[in-house]
């Protein structure tokens, strides 16, 4: 069954729409690309121009009154934070960047000298006050928000309600570089989605699916944004308490949840938990899948195991 869809790219990473009703994949389309293009400008740290460049920009403190959209951004880092104990945490910028995630992953080179990597907390999600009924947010003197472990999660969520919206009947998936949001009603079988470590890794007949018929579905992984610095393997999730790359055993954790925030924060928390991720992800009920520096995958909170899809 192949339904109608459309992918592109955006927030550097892929871009998959699915609708159930090919006349609603136009609209659909453009509502994604409306949405994705306004989280960006409120949220992104690799423009200058976005809301929250501007707002940290020179040194701190910074505070202001920010837009409904960048308020709701802060408030799900906030409440992913409180979820994790901290485990994600939107106040690892400066550790992000210490890590060498200094420019967009397209134009970060892969390769580069030695640079120093000191073990330092990142300060804590709790030293950022935001006002939700005016919109008002404080950033301490030395705090870097970096939205990317929801942002992208938040405009798959956004995208695909607003999406839903617009037609009568029918449903509509979002994906944002494998963070997967679904909406409205689904397929008769559910949303097929494939399993990757790679969002651009093409769909195969052998490729592990698994169908959920509404709210999210993301992948946190180790695997793809990754470089060297002085021999030193490097890559994008930091423990907030090393402010350093995650060095626990999961490389690749995808969870299904209510929303695709929800979802990504799961799986992002779980890189970072590391060993005691799975009791963690049990206790919360939520299915997830992690594959292990070897590349054995464990599967926990009723995750299904695979389907033999070639026979
Ligand atoms: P994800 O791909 O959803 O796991 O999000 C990873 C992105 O979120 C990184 O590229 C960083 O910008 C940011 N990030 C890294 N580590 C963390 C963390 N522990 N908590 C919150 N955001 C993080
Ligand atoms: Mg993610």
């Amino acid at each position: 069954m192949s339904l109608p869809s459309y992918h592109g790219t955006a927030l550097g990473t892929s871009v998959h729409v699915v609708v159930t009703d090919p006349e609603h994949l136009d609209r659909a389309v453009a509502t994604v690309e409306r949405v994705v293009a306004a989280i960006d400008l409120a949220c992104s740290r690799f423009r200058d121009d976005s809301e929250l460049s501007r707002l940290q920009a020179g040194d701190g403190p910074h505070e202001a009154v920010v837009s409904p959209l960048l308020a709701q951004a802060l408030a799900a880092a906030l409440r992913a934070a409180e979820l994790t104990d901290g485990a994600v945490d939107p106040t690892v910028g400066v550790a992000v960047r210490g890590a060498g995630y200094t420019v967009d992953f397209a134009n970060l080179p892969a390769d580069g000298g030695p640079i120093p990597l000191e073990v330092v907390p990142v300060p804590g999600w709790r030293r950022i006050n935001l006002f939700p009924a005016t919109r008002r947010v404080e950033i301490p003197d030395g705090v870097e928000v970096d939205l990317g472990a929801t942002a992208k999660a938040l405009a798959a969520d956004l995208a695909a309600a607003e999406a839903a919206a617009t037609m009568s009947g029918g449903g509509v998936l979002v994906s944002l570089g494998g963070d997967v949001a679904v909406a409205g009603d689904p397929p008769v079988e559910g949303w097929h989605i494939q399993i990757a470590e790679d969002s651009r890794a093409p769909i195969t007949a052998e490729g592990e699916t698994v169908a959920i018929r509404s709210g999210g579905l993301a992948t946190s992984s180790t695997t793809v944004r990754r470089w060297r610095r002085g021999g030193v393997e490097l890559h994008h999730i930091i423990d907030p308490a090393t402010g350093l790359p995650a060095a626990g055993p999961w490389r690749t954790v995808s969870v299904v949840a209510g929303s695709c925030v929800d979802a990504n924060t799961a799986a992002t928390a779980a890189i970072v938990r590391g060993a005691s991720a799975t009791a963690w992800l049990e206790a919360a009920r939520l299915p997830a899948r992690l594959v292990d520096r070897s590349g054995a995958v464990i599967r926990v909170g009723g995750w299904p195991a695979p389907v033999d899809q070639t026979s």
